[in-house]
């Protein structure tokens, strides 16, 4: 044990025997100082901060009265209790003495069980309020600790910062009590027996090494019954663990606690866990300060874990209500999409079976039904194309592929969207653009055409500019696209919505504009497939700037050059295309007898007016039954089969596996091509491993 520290006396008197006979009383039990005047017994008392002053009154330099009234009169020496040696014992005397702040008094001649005993009375009295100072110091910095606890636990509300928080707020109680480590437990109930499951632990350094291999997060309060009734009632369980019953023991041995402190918590009186804290080096008791203060603290740290999950319950409700909101616009947005070309399909045909004379207007109308066809395709296509992406399905397929012609598409398709707006469209390129690239064409060009129908869709007069540029970096490009308006532009607050599902921004002023909200979702996902990104800059009422960067595979060294560059610019290499494919002549493949299996008449009737422009003999079957027979038949012997996927009865898979287990060499071998709308990643596979050749996407 520490050996208890030795009190200081000062003993002040101008006669020395008499400080001598006070030396011979005290010297075995305390440390002595001696002053023989006024003047030194203020000093020496400043220097030494004895524990108690023995102050003669009479003395010929300063009295007792006056150096008392300085003792007092300076902070240092405030405090150290005075008691006066005298002759004099007057009641006027004495009065005087309490009046200045004297502790007692002792008279001359001095009886040294006297002198002992009284001041064995101010030594009991100074240690008294020496545990009482101690206490309210520890009691104020665990005051204190509380009090950042509780702002950083205040703090913990969004989910960034939320673990921090609380983990700072757990560090700061447990360091307070010397604690190793802090833990909060949650009750729950499984299977109508209560549990209570660890959340969130904060470890000290030591605690970390002892607690490593303690794999528990899971108390039954069936291991110690006591625990649910105490807890339950707001008591508590503390001490050392030696100290408590076998099966606490048993359960806390696991911990490898040796004290430990289990404080309950209520969240809106009800019991909703405990707080435990832990030393693992010391057996202790906790003091009640110690428990008090914890006790807030545990309560602090639940409603912190409890705010947290209630606000992050509210933020995904609130995401939730959104997108559901999203979604639900998006639907009524998409069906008047979708009503509007079928008006005019339906529409028109209508009225082309009324006439009398069909061929009115023939080239027209049909010209109308087939924008309004592609229109819808195209709606189609993004929603497939999103709900790919949301599925996770959406892949790519690289080729080798000409820039010049991807432009070239691209030009052409959309100069048609200036319609009779006073728009100029320029091409940005330099002749160093690379020639040829490695990557998903088509992709690119989905990427491209969306950026830049937008430009067009949402500008009314000016300038629309689509710049391109590539750079090499090792066996990778660099592709950047930019795409200019003069439009409408984007409020501030748009901008970060634009590449949201279903996010049709400013919806008030484009009630006018087709659209469904879609195209910027799925053109941002193409270019994060591609390791790209895509970007928007606008001013609102003046124009918008989009930019998208990705990642393509490096070909060759060979460049644009200045030829085709200054055509593309004045799209004249799209007029040389056009010149190409009108005069575009088919193949004669009136050999070929193909049979198409569809259950819809409509597909039927379509597969073979586009393949009979092939001049192939054309057989049509409903179901997976009529063509089975018409392979048994083996009359005609057909070169091909068109097999669609979804049918009633016999599906595509079970009649070609059907018709593989036939039982002749043209069976097995005849070719069969899967004709689907299913083109989801994964399926050339599944198509390929039941038996058929060749998978067509049919998007
Ligand atoms: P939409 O099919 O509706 O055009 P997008 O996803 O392509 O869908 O675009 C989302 C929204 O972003 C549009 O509804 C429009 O409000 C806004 N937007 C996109 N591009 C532009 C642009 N160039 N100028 C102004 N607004 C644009």
């Amino acid at each position: 044990m520490e050996e208890a520290r030795k009190f200081s006396i000062l003993v002040v008197d101008d006669e020395k025997s008499n400080i001598l006979v006070l030396m011979d009383i005290l010297k075995p039990e305390y440390t002595v100082y001696a002053a023989t005047s006024g003047k030194s017994a203020i000093e020496m008392a400043e220097k030494h901060l004895p524990d108690i002053i023995l102050l003669d009154i009479i003395m010929s330099d300063m009295d007792g009265y006056e150096v008392i009234t300085e003792l007092k009169a300076c902070e240092k020496t405030h405090d150290i209790p005075v008691i006066f040696v005298s002759g004099l014992s007057s009641a006027g005397d004495e009065e005087k003495g309490l009046a200045l702040g004297v502790a007692d008094y002792i008279t001359k001649p001095f009886s040294p069980a006297i002198v002992k005993l009284r001041l064995g009375n101010q030594i009991k009295l100074l240690a008294q309020k020496n545990i009482m100072k101690e206490k309210l110091k520890s009691r104020e910095i665990m005051l204190a600790a509380l009090n950042r606890a509780a702002s950083a636990l205040l703090k913990a509300g969004d989910k960034e910062t939320f673990r921090d928080l609380l983990l700072e707020g757990m560090e700061i109680i447990g360091r307070s009590v010397d604690a190793d480590c802090v833990e909060v437990w949650q009750n729950e109930k499984k299977n109508g027996e209560l549990k209570a499951v660890l959340k969130h632990y904060w470890f000290s350094e030591t605690g970390q090494i002892i607690k490593s291999d303690s794999p528990v997060s899971c108390f039954s309060y069936s291991a110690v019954p006591q625990w649910e009734n105490i807890l339950s009632k707001g008591g508590y369980i503390q001490g050392p663990v030696s100290g408590l019953s076998q099966e606490e023991q048993d359960f806390l041995g696991v911990f490898k606690i040796k004290t430990v402190l289990v404080i309950p918590t209520f969240i809106q009186n009800r019991f909703w866990g405990f707080c435990c804290i832990d030393d693992c080096r010391k057996s202790r008791n906790f003091t009640e300060d110690e428990v008090d203060i914890l006790r807030s603290g545990s309560y602090m740290l639940a409603n912190a874990i409890n705010r947290h999950v209630l606000a992050s319950a509210i933020h995904d409700a609130e995401i939730a209500e959104e997108s559901n909101k999203a979604k639900t616009l998006f639907l009524a947005n998409m069906s008047h999409e979708m009503r509007t070309p079928m008006n005019v399909i339906v529409g028109l045909t209508d009225l082309m079976l009324d006439e009398e004379d069909p061929t009115i207007n023939l080239t027209d109308n049909l010209m109308k039904i087939s924008t309004a066809g592609n229109t819808l395709l195209g709606l189609i296509n993004d929603v497939l194309d999103i709900s790919k992406i949301e599925a996770g399905k959406l892949e790519l397929t690289p080729v080798k592929y000409d820039v010049p012609s991807l432009l070239n598409d691209i030009i052409n398709l959309n100069s048609m969207r200036i319609e009779n707006k006073p728009i100029t469209f320029q091409l940005d390129i330099s002749e160093n653009l690379l020639h040829s690239l490695y990557g998903d064409d088509l992709r690119i060009k989905q990427i491209i055409n969306n950026i830049l129908s937008n430009a067009f869709k949402y500008t009314q007069q000016g300038t629309v500019i689509l710049g391109l540029e590539t750079e090499q970096q090792g066996d990778d490009v660099w592709l950047s696209v930019y795409v200019s308006d003069t439009g409408i532009g984007i409020r501030e607050d748009d901008v970060q919505k634009l590449f949201t599902n279903y996010g049709q921004v400013d919806t008030r002023s484009n009630r006018m504009i087709e659209g469904t909200g879609l195209g910027l979702a799925i053109t941002k996902r193409l270019a994060e497939l591609m390791d790209g990104e895509i970007t928007a800059q606008s001013e609102y009422g003046k124009g918008s700037v989009f930019r998208v960067r990705i990642k393509q595979g490096f070909v060759n060294e060979t460049r644009v050059g200045p030829v085709v560059s200054e055509n593309l610019r004045k799209f004249r290499y799209a007029e040389d295309k056009n010149t190409i494919r009108k005069k575009l002549v088919r193949a004669d493949f009136s050999f070929a007898k193909v049979l198409v299996v569809d259950d819809m008449q409509n597909n039927l009737d379509v597969a073979s007016a586009l393949l009979g422009k092939y001049k192939m003999q054309v057989d049509c079957a409903l179901n997976g039954q009529q063509a089975l027979e018409r392979i048994k038949a083996g009359q005609p012997k057909y070169n091909m089969v068109f097999m669609d996927h979804m049918m009633p009865g016999m599906d595509g898979i079970e009649t070609v596996n059907t018709i593989r287990s036939l039982d002749s060499e043209y069976a097995r071998k005849i070719p069969i091509i899967a004709l689907t709308a299913n083109a989801i990643q994964g399926m050339a596979e599944m198509f390929h491993a039941n038996d058929f050749r060749v998978f067509y996407p049919n998007q």
